[in-house]
């Protein structure tokens, strides 16, 4: 039995207040019973910032690592690693399994597009209904994820900041682009480099991780005008030359 001293504070009684009770989490997990464990007991592989939940540091440090949101503070409502995305991200996804017919990189780009549905909901409550609303136009057959993207890949696009996507959801899927481009490009360049006794490889790998970085740029420019800062943004958005003289 463990020993942690506050036990019974939070398991459910016959006849008790059980109202204060913190739901059918961590305690009804017998791993979670332990004073000693943590994470699942697996803290190399999995984090819980917020006690609710585990995700993998993988999935929490990409986040952060591509849209600069730390999810540290943030009660993710049920957010999953996922193949397929239900129309609402608070909902949360089908949790992927290793049959995904997904490449790894589309999936985290589509985690991601989740995470910034929560990054959305963090700055405004409203947002959340907002995006409900805009489901509900999408199955009346408005495209809630158009936002130009033809336009915007092709190098014509009006698109300046986040702002001039008029969708929550479009916006999403413009961060899950980018994302994309910019797994893309780690993984390119990472084969590219890995393949320097094959110059034929090489060069091929390293035309496709210079494709993906050019669009990663395109997107994180915007993404940068939008006012969001991350460590991938950073690293790929076009730098800006200092002025004065
Ligand atoms: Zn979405």
């Amino acid at each position: 039995m463990s020993a942690d001293p506050a036990l019974g504070e939070y398991v459910p009684t016959v006849g008790g207040d059980n109202s204060q009770l913190p739901g059918m989490g961590g305690v009804f997990n017998y791993v979670n019973m332990h004073l000693y464990h943590y994470a699942g007991d697996n803290p190399v592989k999995y984090t819980d910032p917020d006690g609710k939940r585990v995700i993998t540091v993988q999935e929490k440090n990409l986040i952060s690592e591509v849209i600069g949101y730390d999810i540290g503070n943030i009660r993710i409502f049920g957010l999953k690693k996922s193949g397929i995305s239900l129309p609402f991200g608070f909902i949360g996804t089908i949790q992927h399994t290793l049959e995904s017919p997904y490449s790894s990189n589309e999936i985290n780009s589509l985690f991601i597009h989740e995470a910034f549905h929560q990054f959305q909901y963090s700055k405004s409550f409203f947002n959340f209904f907002r995006l409900i609303g805009e489901q509900i136009l999408r199955i009346f057959g408005v495209n809630v994820y158009d936002y130009g993207k033809d336009a915007f890949s092709s190098g014509n696009s009006n698109i300046q900041s986040l702002d001039d996507i008029k969708y929550l959801e479009g916006r999403a899927e413009f961060v899950q682009d980018f994302a994309q481009s910019y797994l893309s490009y780690q993984e390119y360049q990472a084969k590219a480099d890995g393949a320097a006794l094959f110059p034929d490889l090489q060069e091929q790998y390293q035309s496709l991780a210079d494709r993906a970085k050019a669009s990663a740029g395109k997107y994180a420019d915007v993404l940068s005008n939008s006012g969001l800062t991350s460590t991938a943004i950073e690293a790929m958005r076009t730098p800006t030359i200092e002025g004065g003289d």
